[in-house]
């Protein structure tokens, strides 16, 4: 495995008992790049990141993080690695400052002070940080948690839904500063449920099922595998003059509601659909095919996954399965 991944799993499995939190999965993500875990309840989203920070141990398969192995590198690997888990462990009795703090003595920050007051302020929280934590609304804590998080510069951040519990504006603020931070080289590997959020953030998007990745690639590899209604939205100088659309040949619906949104048969009938516009000297201002939201895109792979479509089969890698290591929670 190439040291460009910042993460690489390869072939995990995992168990409970009986049950396969992870079963021959494999990911990689390239340094720099924001890769997004999605699937519903159970898939094993959280489990992948434990391992990755090495809070879990694997029953087969390899595990590289930053170029390290995160069982003999631990320490290494969490000096290099922000992570906010699915439920952070703040101390509620000390002020936000001292949560803080404590963290930039443990991963032994050159000077606390300037890095506690650059990470409070890159999350908002500066106002707060004389108050104790237990006093902290779920918002709130949630910005302590990635401000703590990204106090000693980590390379890779791990994410297990940083925006659960913020307001959509929040929420939008947090995933603007994670898109920031991955233009400065940072690698971000992140679950989550709210789709809609992390819209247009994620570089690379692992659908993931019964601890197995479903389908992955980035969202516009995704839209062309999965996303096979073509509509387009078309506008027009005298936007009435498009109604005529309704009636031509290929078109499965048509509506307009400021522009027009047209459902076609397929997308190679747009060049003599506005041909046709053209010749009736309609004045086309815009021809724009729409994609899906990466919600919509979500729900496509997973309805193709359950039947509709006999393309999806959970995805799998060639190449011999190592064991490796086994061991119980930590
Ligand atoms: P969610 O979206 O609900 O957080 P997830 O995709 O993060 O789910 P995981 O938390 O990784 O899923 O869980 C995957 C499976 O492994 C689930 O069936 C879960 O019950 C089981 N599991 C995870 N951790 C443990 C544990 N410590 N002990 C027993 N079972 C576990």
């Amino acid at each position: 495995m190439v040291d460009a991944s910042a993460v690489g799993l390869e072939h995990v499995t995992r168990s409970f008992g009986d049950i396969a939190a992870l079963s021959d999965f494999t990911l990689e993500v390239p340094a720099g790049t924001i890769a997004m875990l999605l699937g519903p309840n159970g898939a094993g989203k959280t489990t992948a990141v434990r391992v990755v920070t090495g809070a879990l141990p694997v029953d087969y398969g390899g595990v590289r993080v930053l170029g390290l192995d995160p069982l003999t590198d631990g320490e290494e690997v969490r000096r290099r690695c922000g992570v906010v888990p699915a439920r952070p462990a703040l101390y509620d009795r000390l002020t936000g400052y001292h949560n803080l703090r404590y963290a930039a003595d443990l991963f032994e920050v050159a000077e606390p002070d300037s890095a506690i007051g650059a990470a409070a302020e890159r999350f908002d929280i500066t106002e707060a940080l004389g108050q104790r934590v237990g006093g902290y609304s779920t918002g709130m804590r949630a910005r302590l948690a990635l401000a703590r998080a990204t106090l000693h510069d980590p390379d890779l951040l791990l994410l297990d839904e940083p925006t659960a519990g913020l307001d959509p504006e929040s929420s939008r603020a947090v995933l603007d500063l994670i898109r920031e931070m991955t233009r400065g080289g940072k690698t971000v590997l992140m679950c989550t449920h709210l789709l809609l959020e992390a819209e247009g953030i994620a570089d690379h998007v692992v659908v993931m099922d019964h601890g197995r990745t479903l389908v992955s690639g980035s969202p516009q590899e995704l839209t062309r595998r999965y996303w096979t209604s073509a509509t387009v939205v078309i506008d027009a100088e005298e936007p009435g003059d498009l109604d005529r659309i309704a009636t031509m040949p290929g078109i499965t619906s048509y509506q307009r509601d400021g522009v027009a949104l047209v459902g076609l048969d397929s997308l190679d009938r747009v060049a003599d659909l506005v041909g046709a516009l053209v010749r009736d000297g309609v004045r086309v201002t815009r021809v724009e095919p729409r994609m899906p939201s990466l919600e919509e895109l979500y729900f496509a792979v997973r309805r193709a996954s359950r039947g509709g479509d006999a393309t999806v089969e959970p995805e799998t890698t060639e190449g011999p399965t190592a064991p490796q290591r086994s061991g119980a929670t930590r």
